[in-house]
């Protein structure tokens, strides 16, 4: 049991994270509530805070400097570190921290707390817990998701307005109109220097090191007031923005924006047809698929020789890109004869066998009798409460009957405190029993309802994520299986098969750690 492991003599120390998003701070969520929240519990649960984060941070973007600072207090430190914090999305919004949170529980020198889950992942943490918490993550991750969603679609909006939504290019300003939106505007001095350096670049007579010379003589700066460079002059007399367009999509999309034309198209085709000429490239091209993210990556075995199977990219000659898997088998006396398959119809297979089952009416059966095994517990639990309660009057009662006894002279002092001690013992012991949890069996099973609900979403989970979270997610789902004749093999595991095949006990005993002969 948990509770047994921090014995009031071992005081663990703690380490408070706390953190908001810039998003985060208008959305109206604050760092106070969490700081008194995570103190509280702290208090509550005999930690000793070592350290505080109260951060502003995101848990996406960027490398997370601030949580990295936070895993380097930890350590550094001697013993273990609890991490509290108040709920999953706080700590990590994917699955790029996971890796390195889990290597230090599982090497005991961290205890992650995560007071509104009521979870606390340790070093003997259940494959339950553990389900939990990456179940978390991945709803964090798809909040994340969702919200890229929303502001892709503001954005496209906006594009279609032809507004710019990014920095605005040299030789123009963002600014807030008297609305407080934001917007753009001429920067008349830079955009005149820009306007001539285009005239003087497309007489063919200079190049792009000339030009930089006569920005600089122009007066022409940066932003920030440091001087142009060779390259800032380059990307000037490449942007499409200075003759009203805007490049999106990697450069492969031209918008017309709202915004004043600097310079006519027929100067701009110019200049690029001088670029053109001597070798210059334009626009950038589209970033190259990378090869090490597949969805299946280090998931299945062959079904015929036992190998690895591989995941491969390929792309036809018409253009079009896909994802093969195939066994790994590297002897040449005797090749496997697994055939490749095509990630999609996995996918496609994953769906039929699996996630079509999972309907939410199906769920909310199988949550109904998990609420049924609930509700006895409790009642279970109750009726030992009320028990112990009695047996506690009966000790309280047979003290006073001990007073008087002694009061009225029938017994020897010797004999009072003798049996008086032992009383108290006893009462000590059903003190202990009555302030115990009452089971965290219960408590899984309250994880496991919300784990079957999210359950319900796997396919939209798979079709509207990253990669690497399809990767993450099938993991999860213990689908890592036997690949044979294009068909994936083992039946599902806990727990899918609850909501697969007929719910059985036996099917719930085992991951839960029953007792057996419980019966609900
Ligand atoms: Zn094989």
């Amino acid at each position: 049991m948990y509770t047994c492991m921090i014995g009031k003599e071992n005081i663990l120390p703690a380490v408070i994270f706390c953190r908001i998003s810039s998003r985060d701070q208008e959305l109206g969520v604050s760092i106070e509530s969490q700081l008194a929240s995570t103190y509280e519990y702290c208090k509550r649960k005999n930690l000793t805070v070592i350290k505080e984060y109260a951060i502003t941070e995101s848990s996406v973007r960027g490398d997370r400097k601030q949580f990295k600072e936070m895993i380097a207090t930890v350590k550094a430190r001697k013993g273990k570190v609890a991490i509290v914090v108040n709920c999953v999305d706080r700590l990590q919004r994917s699955y790029k921290d996971s890796p390195e949170l889990d290597t230090l529980r599982r090497k005991g020198k961290i205890e992650v707390h995560f007071i509104k889950e009521n979870l606390i992942l340790h070093k003997d943490s259940s494959g339950m817990d553990i389900m939990f918490w990456n179940m978390s993550v991945l709803m964090a991750s798809s909040y994340v998701l969702q919200l890229a969603d929303n502001v892709k679609r503001s954005m496209r909006y906006n594009l279609s307005q032809g507004k710019w939504q990014h920095l605005a290019p040299l030789g123009y300003i963002n600014k807030q109109d008297k609305e407080g939106k934001s917007c753009i505007e001429t920067d008349e001095a830079r955009a005149k220097i820009i306007k001539k350096l285009f005239k003087e670049f497309a007489t063919g007579l200079f190049t792009i090191t000339d030009m930089t010379d006569k920005a600089k003589e122009y007066g022409l700066t940066q932003k920030k007031g440091t001087p142009v460079i060779r390259s800032t002059i380059h990307k000037i007399l490449t942007n499409p923005f200075y003759y009203g367009f805007m490049a999106v999509e990697h450069g492969n999309k031209l918008i017309p924006h709202r915004y004043e034309k600097l310079v006519s198209q027929q100067l701009f085709d110019k200049c690029q047809s001088i670029l053109r000429s001597r070798g210059k490239k334009g626009i950038k091209k589209k970033t190259p698929f990378n090869p090490k993210e597949f969805a299946f990556r280090g998931l299945l075995t062959c079904g015929t020789c036992g190998c690895t199977i591989t995941c491969e990219h390929h792309k036809k000659k018409s253009g079009k890109e896909f994802i093969y898997l195939k066994c790994h088998h590297t002897c040449p006396t005797r090749p496997c004869n697994e055939p490749a398959v095509n990630e999609k119809v996995l996918f496609q297979q994953l769906d039929e066998d699996i996630f079509q089952k999972i309907t939410p009416e199906r769920v909310e059966a199988v949550n109904a009798e998990i609420g049924k095994i609930i509700k006895s517990l409790d009642s279970d639990y109750k009726n030992i409460l009320a028990g112990l309660e009695k047996e506690k009057e009966k000790l309280e009662s047979n003290k006073s009957k001990l007073l008087d006894l002694i009061l009225d002279d029938v017994i020897s002092k010797d004999e009072y405190e003798f049996k008086l001690s032992k009383i108290n013992t006893e009462l000590a012991i059903i003190q202990s029993k009555i302030s115990e949890k009452p089971s965290d069996l219960t408590d899984k099973l309250k994880k496991l309802q919300h784990i079957n609900r999210v359950l319900i979403h796997s396919n939209e989970i798979l079709l509207g994520s990253k990669v690497c979270t399809k990767n993450a997610y099938l993991n999860i789902l213990c689908l890592n299986q036997q690949l044979s004749n294009g068909k994936l093999l083992k039946k599902v595991d806990f727990p899918l098969n609850l909501l697969t095949e007929k719910p059985t006990l036996s099917i719930l005993a085992a991951p839960l750690g029953f007792e057996p002969g419980f019966s609900p």
